[in-house]
């Protein structure tokens, strides 16, 4: 079988990449992704840049020195709008000059049940083949409008544990509060940052009444839940998500740079075969069951 479609890849239009124009430009990064696409028989992707509307409190340390200039001095982090104009004509051209690639456009939207209008103002989602749904940020409190904080910044707040079950417990918010997105991405983002020297390795046994619990509000909502396999595989997440009724998956690179991209894919085709998922007709579709 040849490689599925990568359901969420960054280009120079994301603003953590470095956008297109100014002093760590990424400028040509969508061109570049879409080259390394045809070289290694990818046949289709989807350009989910970031789409964020919110801003929250950060450490300069906790970010890449280029971006730090986008952090105010009282220490809150202000991510720069997507210029959506630019993207679609950027889109155009790639879809132009690469014909045998099919091309998404896309968002990875940040919060989404937060940031709805804000959001609308700035692309039309409804006119967006793929709109990624990402939980990036955790409330401090279960109180509505509760000031949040990015996972890694948690970790050095609160015990290990907590980070992971108040992310958890923020999807079926997330679910309720947002209609606008179809896959919900990286489900173990925090596990990306799991304090493995004080922690020992990532368990994901000790929080499967959790991980279950989100999943069946996923699957509830007939929304796909992504494989963000650019990192480890993590072969509970099809597995638990196929137990708790999950149909669709969606595979996600995450790439940032051009030697990410479809990482880890053959393997991960393989283990969600292995738990019941099949391709659809067209390679960018969900893999269901
Ligand atoms: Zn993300
Ligand atoms: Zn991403």
């Amino acid at each position: 079988m040849g490689l599925t479609g990568d359901g969420h890849v960054h280009s120079e239009w994301s603003w953590d990449v470095g956008g297109p124009g100014g002093p760590h430009s990424a400028a040509g990064l969508m061109d570049a992704m879409c080259q390394r696409a045809v070289q290694i028989g990818l046949p289709a992707l989807a350009f989910t840049e970031h789409l964020d509307v919110s801003s929250w409190p950060i450490k300069p340390e906790d970010m890449l020195e280029q971006l730090r200039p986008l952090i105010s001095e009282d220490g809150i982090l202000t991510p720069p709008p997507l210029d959506a104009e630019g993207y679609l004509d950027s889109i155009e051209r790639c879809r132009h000059k690469f014909p045998e690639l099919r091309i998404l456009t896309g968002v990875e939207f940040g919060q989404p049940h937060l940031e709805e209008a804000g959001a609308r103002e700035v692309v039309d989602l409804d006119a967006l083949d793929r709109v990624n749904g990402s939980l990036h940020t955790i409330p401090l409190t279960d109180e509505p409008g509760s000031a949040r904080s990015e996972p890694y910044t948690l970790y050095r707040r609160w015990p290990a544990n907590k980070v992971i079950r108040q992310n958890l417990s923020e999807i079926p918010r997330m679910l309720a509060g947002s209609s606008t997105f179809t896959v919900l991405c990286h489900i173990d983002y925090p596990v990306r940052y799991w304090p493995k020297d004080q922690e020992g390795p990532f368990d994901p046994k000790r929080f499967e009444d959790e991980f279950r619990q989100a999943m069946r509000a996923i699957a509830g909502t007939e929304r796909a839940l992504e494989l963000n396999v650019g990192g480890p595989l993590r072969p509970w997440i099809p597995q638990w998500w196929a137990e708790e009724g999950g149909r669709a998956i969606s595979f996600g690179s995450d790439a940032h740079t051009t030697d990410w991209l479809a990482g880890n894919f053959y393997e991960a085709m393989a283990m969600a075969e292995h738990f019941g998922f099949r391709p659809g007709h067209r390679p960018e579709d969900f893999w269901s069951r």
